[in-house]
């Protein structure tokens, strides 16, 4: 039984003053694996204070510095690897080679935040003004729970880019992996007060740090409600915002498409994460006239994936991350039987075999259209819904036909009118007949997806302020 009692302010771990403790619950199979103390709006203050006093000197380090610490960063994490794929695995639940990936995805994308830092313009020229990129100050980054760890890293490694100073609030689900990458961002010589973590609850740690007007960022990456919420608290003091929220991707299957191989790669962009993603293409759209070619090879690449312990190496897809994620997708694969959706697999309840845990049955419905709930809101699990079309300009309306617009995937065999079709879909990534994304580009959501963008250059932009120096 693991215990974690310690939050991490000003160079230090510290006890907090909140005295709520947590149950860590394995999603494998239920049983109680750790506890961990909770720090409250206090605990909150106090990391922002001690952001607020190391911004003056952080923010004066050259890039070259700024650099080095990075690279420090990146060995610490690569030293980690091994205890944050344990965490990964045991708390989040996530298949072996998806926690492999998770647990070498902090230092890998520090290193890539590093290539941006090292080009990127911080003085240019505008005319007869010389254009200054200045650091905003302390900046909060708020995590979910389903890469906790990488958007950990991730962020910190942007706002110190930057020059900013941070207060962290990790999601109260992934203390676990918190506290690995606590251990080994504090062996990586940051200044005292550059990062503070302050793992608690969304109500009162993250409620403190959007409405603090000590805090000029908030980086949040989460549910779109949420979102929302901080949007708000954020108003007061004209915090700059991003929000990284969720999604109802669509994938779109053009009619040259070859059907195993669209099947197999829309089941796999479905169900990245065992679902819990927010980039899921969870809206699969299939040509009407090869709708029977489509139920069919869908089925069968739903049918080959295996719920698992995510111990097992045959297992690609996991356990749900806690009881109420399981109970929110059990309700949503009702919700889809009642509004008249067809099940061709899967179905509430778990799978046979997987009694204790929090797996769910990979399901596929077929007979959506775009209007039921199934269609519209992010259920998080590996629940998918195969929609037709008539022809491809009614295949762009579906897609575009929602409130997100983060991720979306077309798979043609004419790659030209794949990416031309690909073109005419709303969302800040748009993949043709692939899944792996470009770590330099830009990535955010349309409409209720979010706002801004991070990764590439723009991720660093979105940490500064921009001064315009014109000399008579
Ligand atoms: P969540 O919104 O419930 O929580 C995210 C974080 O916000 C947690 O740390 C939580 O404690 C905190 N929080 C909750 N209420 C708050 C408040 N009032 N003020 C400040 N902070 C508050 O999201 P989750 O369930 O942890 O994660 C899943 C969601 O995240 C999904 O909707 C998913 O699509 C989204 N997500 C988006 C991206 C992206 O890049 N767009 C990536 C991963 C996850």
């Amino acid at each position: 039984m693991r215990s974690f009692e310690h939050i991490y302010i000003n160079g230090r771990f510290v006890t907090p003053t909140g005295t709520e403790w947590l149950d860590i619950i394995k999603p494998a199979d239920g049983s109680v694996i750790g506890k961990a103390r909770l720090a409250d709006e206090n605990d909150a203050l106090q990391a922002i204070a001690a952001a607020k006093a190391a911004f003056a000197d952080f923010s004066r380090l050259s890039v070259a510095d700024r650099l080095a610490l990075l690279a420090n960063m990146v060995e610490v994490l690569q030293q980690s690897e091994e205890a944050l794929h344990e965490a990964i695995r045991e708390e989040y639940g996530a298949p072996a080679s998806r926690s492999q990936w998770m647990a070498r995805y902090p230092a890998d994308v520090v290193q890539q935040v590093m290539t941006e830092l090292r080009t990127y313009p911080f003085v240019q020229q505008a005319g007869r003004a010389t254009v200054q990129m200045l650091p905003l100050g302390v900046a909060g980054l708020i995590t979910p729970w389903n890469s906790n760890a990488g958007f950990i890293c991730h962020k910190l490694a942007t706002a110190i880019a930057a020059g900013c100073t941070t207060v962290i609030k990790p999601s109260e689900f992934s203390i676990w992996q918190t506290d690995v990458v606590t251990r080994a961002l504090d062996r990586a010589g940051l200044p005292s007060g550059v990062f503070n973590i302050v793992t608690g609850r969304g109500a009162s740690v993250g409620h403190a740090i959007s409405t603090s007007a000590d805090v000029a960022k908030i980086s949040f990456t989460g549910s779109t409600e949420t979102g929302k919420a901080i949007l708000r608290s954020a108003a007061d003091s004209f915090k700059r915002v991003t929000l990284e929220l969720g999604g109802k991707s669509p994938t779109l299957i053009l009619p040259d498409a070859d059907a195993r191989h669209a099947a197999e790669l829309a089941v796999q962009a479905g169900f990245i994460n065992s679902g819990q993603a927010c980039i899921a293409g969870t809206r699969i759209l299939v040509p009407e006239h090869r709708k029977a070619e489509f139920e069919h090879e869908l089925t069968a690449a739903v049918q080959r994936q295996r719920s698992g312990p995510p111990a097992d190496a045959a297992t690609t897809i996991g356990p749900m991350i806690n009881q109420r994620q399981w109970e929110r997708v059990q309700r949503y694969i009702d919700i889809g039987v009642q509004q008249g959706a067809r099940l061709l697999t899967g179905g509430v309840g778990r799978p046979d075999a997987l009694r204790d845990g929090w797996y769910v049955k990979p399901t596929l419905f077929s007979d959506v259209s775009n209007d039921m709930t199934i269609a519209r809101d992010e259920i998080f699990g590996p629940v998918l819904c195969m929609l037709t079309y008539r022809d491809e300009q009614e295949a762009i309306a579906i897609a575009n036909d929602t409130q997100y617009g983060l991720s979306a995937l077309v798979i043609g065999a004419d790659e030209n009118h794949a990416r031309q079709i690909g073109e005419q879909i709303l969302a800040g990534r748009v993949m043709i007949n692939t899944l792996t994304h470009e770590p330099r580009a830009p990535f955010g959501g349309f409409r209720c997806s979010g706002i801004g963008r991070e990764m590439g250059q723009a991720g660093i932009t979105a940490f500064l302020e921009s001064r315009a120096l014109t000399v008579a």
